[in-house]
């Protein structure tokens, strides 16, 4: 993963916030095509093949998302979707997920969340809203996540959890836990950045009402 500069994202990254709430069940690595080739050799000697007849539908589309493959192994349960990504940097395609409950990573380093007030307390902000992604949403609801339209009530510009904020992958709100004890934020960051982002300069279509909760889930019950 250091190598191809690779990250986890998807449920598999959220399940390290919150370990009680779901079991995932497929690992989506997302790698640069230059990184391609490096992290698929390195997955074949583990023992992966290509499920070539199973192609996976990319919920992205095309626009940051060349190729997705779909691996498994004989004898484990999950497979692995490998998101070979346009950009060099995998936080770019991060970014453009439908919810900011998922634009979460784990790296070589560590794991970093870009959202962690609203994730870590199991809410996400969906920032494309169409019939299509409300699907793909619902196994996050089935879960006990929460998804509403807006941020919490907030100054624009004022706050990282405001659309219109350009956010830095190396400023304050970025929440990065590395895996070992001289491991640091700069360290696990160093292949990612510099790197901006800007959710409403993405040039989405967002058919939701501001600030109308999506949908309600079942309530979440903590032990
Ligand atoms: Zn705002």
């Amino acid at each position: 993963m250091n190598v191809a500069s690779c990250v986890i994202s998807g449920s598999a990254a959220l399940f390290m916030f919150h370990p009680d709430a779901f079991i995932p069940n497929d690992v989506d690595f997302y790698v640069s095509s230059s990184g391609a080739d490096k992290f698929t050799t390195a997955l074949h000697a583990r023992g992966y093949r290509e499920k070539e007849e199973q192609p996976m539908q990319t919920l992205y589309g095309k626009t940051f998302a060349l190729r997705v493959g779909r691996l498994y192994k004989i004898g484990v349960t999950g497979m692995v979707n490998l998101i070979i990504t346009r950009d060099a940097n995998p936080f770019n395609t991060l970014v453009q997920f439908h919810t900011t409950l998922v634009m979460n990573a784990i790296t070589s380093d560590a794991v970093i969340s870009l959202y962690p007030t609203t994730t870590l307390s199991g809410e996400g902000v969906v920032t494309v809203n169409t019939e299509k992604t409300r699907r793909c949403f619902m196994k996050y609801l089935t879960w006990g996540f929460k998804l509403s339209t807006l941020f919490s009530p907030h100054t624009c510009l004022t706050t990282a959890y405001c659309r219109k904020t350009t956010r830095s992958i190396e400023d304050k709100d970025v929440l990065v836990i590395p895996f070992t004890e001289t491991g640091s934020k700069e360290t696990a960051l160093s292949d990612f950045s510099p790197f901006h982002w800007r959710i409403d300069a993405l040039g989405r279509s967002r058919t939701g009402l501001p600030g109308k909760l999506l949908l309600f889930p079942k309530k979440r019950v903590y032990f």
